[in-house]
């Protein structure tokens, strides 16, 4: 089965090949740390973690980087806002970020670069650009220049005009041409700084990336992923420092970027400076269901972000974890993946597709009746969730909701009660334990298996 990736580069599906099947290398550009990360900024480490399974499933051998950028003028100003060390910022977040992605099922990367801690990998690299003719020092800057590299705008396709249209650059006077980017500015005493060749300063965002991507990947790399907010001019001028550095070789072999998400529905409009953020939604709702809700559309395209499409993935999850209740009693010796979801992920990650077939598989399994079609089927449903990062906990804790276990016992330990007291015909109690149940949230449901609860 070939693995076909869309490469934004090339603007066409490719199939994609490592340049060394021993170390697969992809890099996606993480978070700036000033503050909790909104859901859009969680769709790259969610659809990318799922191609880092992929890749690991047929490789074995893969190096996953995704950065956090912990120097930026916006972690400055929020440190100054607050009156507290930058470092207590980037530290608190960076944390916050990583706890909030655990808790969306996505697996940590391999390596997670600060960029702080490559400052001599940084200085390093512009020293070679200045050296090579592509950067160049003016009051305590250093500047890349644009026109030294022909190829600039190739990722993005635009004109230069555009470009510079895009990029709301600024015009500053130690410029050579307006569209040359910072690599490294001037610090004063009360902002982060660094010595360096030019002065006490700190690095520009974009050679973060090319200065972490090479001291962990090498100088070419596989793969590239991102938002296509980033695509410029961050990837641009990513692209354009390393090559330039590394005497022309190619940076990255395939570009993938994911499309944004849309908050065009009028429930989730009305508060959407708050709710939208990751660490508020997972207050709200099953963490499982947002990242269902993150991999429900396919990664190059938009995503319409609403409560409707949160609680539409939550009915969704009911039916599926529902189906591995009901085959409770089927024993699973190991998941199996089922060839439909790898080779709907093998074509270009195709999620939608993966988690259609995920339902299919389920519904199979809701009408079989022998052993041997119930315990592949489960196998299927465990083996395709795990492709995917879902279906991995117990029914019961998906149903729990995240209650704490003590109080699953004491809920269950009523619906007990109430079923022997039905079976009592003391209807009295029965209607009272069921009534107290309604009221703190736990719905109960009669299936053919017994009566089922579920919070609310
Ligand atoms: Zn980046």
């Amino acid at each position: 089965m070939e693995l076909r990736l869309y490469n934004n580069l090339n603007r066409q599906l490719e199939v994609f090949e490592p340049q060394d099947p021993n170390r697969v290398t992809m890099y996606v550009c993480g978070p700036t740390v000033y503050n909790y990360v909104h859901i859009g900024n969680a769709r790259p480490p969610v659809v990318f973690g799922v191609l880092a399974g992929l890749l690991r499933r047929r490789y074995g051998k893969l190096v996953y980087a995704r950065n956090i950028t912990d120097v930026d003028d916006k972690i400055n100003n929020a440190a100054r806002e607050l009156g507290v060390p930058i470092a207590e910022i980037t530290g608190k977040y960076a944390q916050a970020y990583a706890e909030d992605m655990g808790r969306l099922g996505v697996a940590p990367p391999d390596v997670t670069p600060h960029a702080t801690a490559h400052i001599p990998h940084i200085i390093a690299m512009i020293e070679r650009l200045i050296e090579a003719g592509h950067a160049y020092a003016a009051e305590g800057h250093v500047l890349f220049s644009v026109p030294s590299f022909a190829d600039y705008g190739k990722l993005s396709r635009r004109d230069p005009e555009e470009m510079l249209a895009g990029a709301r650059v600024e015009v500053a006077p130690y410029k050579k041409d307006a569209g040359d980017f910072v690599l490294w500015k001037p610090s004063s005493p009360d902002l982060p700084g660094w010595p360096s060749p030019w002065g006490v300063g700190r690095p520009g965002w974009h050679i973060e990336c090319s200065a972490m991507a090479a001291a962990h990947l090498g100088e070419t790399i596989d793969i590239h992923g991102g938002g296509v907010d980033l695509q410029f001019p961050h990837h641009e001028n990513e692209i354009a420092q390393s090559t330039c550095a590394h005497g022309g070789r190619t940076f990255a072999r395939f570009w993938l970027h994911n499309g944004l998400l849309n908050f065009g529905g009028a429930k989730m409009s009305k508060s959407i400076g708050n709710v939208a953020l990751v660490h508020e939604l997972l207050e709200q709702h099953p963490p499982e269901a947002l990242r269902y809700a993150l991999l429900s559309a396919h990664y190059r395209q938009p995503l319409e972000w609403s409560e409707g499409l949160i609680e539409q993935c939550v009915r969704t999850l009911d039916r599926l974890y529902g189906t591995l209740r009901d085959l409770g009693d089927v024993p699973v010796i190991e998941p199996i993946v089922p060839v439909a979801i790898e080779a709907a992920l093998c074509d270009d990650l195709n999620t939608p597709a993966a988690l259609a077939e995920l339902a299919r598989i389920a519904g199979e399994a809701r009408k079989a009746e022998s052993p041997i079609a119930r315990a592949s089927l489960k196998a299927e449903l465990l083996g395709g969730g795990l492709l995917l990062g879902l279906l991995q906990q117990s029914p019961a804790a998906w149903f729990g909701r995240g209650g704490d276990e003590g109080d699953d016992a004491r809920i269950q330990a009523l619906v007990d009660e109430r079923n022997a007291a039905k079976q009592a015909r003391d209807f009295l109690r029965a209607d009272a334990i069921r009534k107290q149940l309604a009221e703190e949230g736990i719905l109960l449901e009669d299936t053919a298996q017994g009566v089922r609860w579920r919070r609310a």
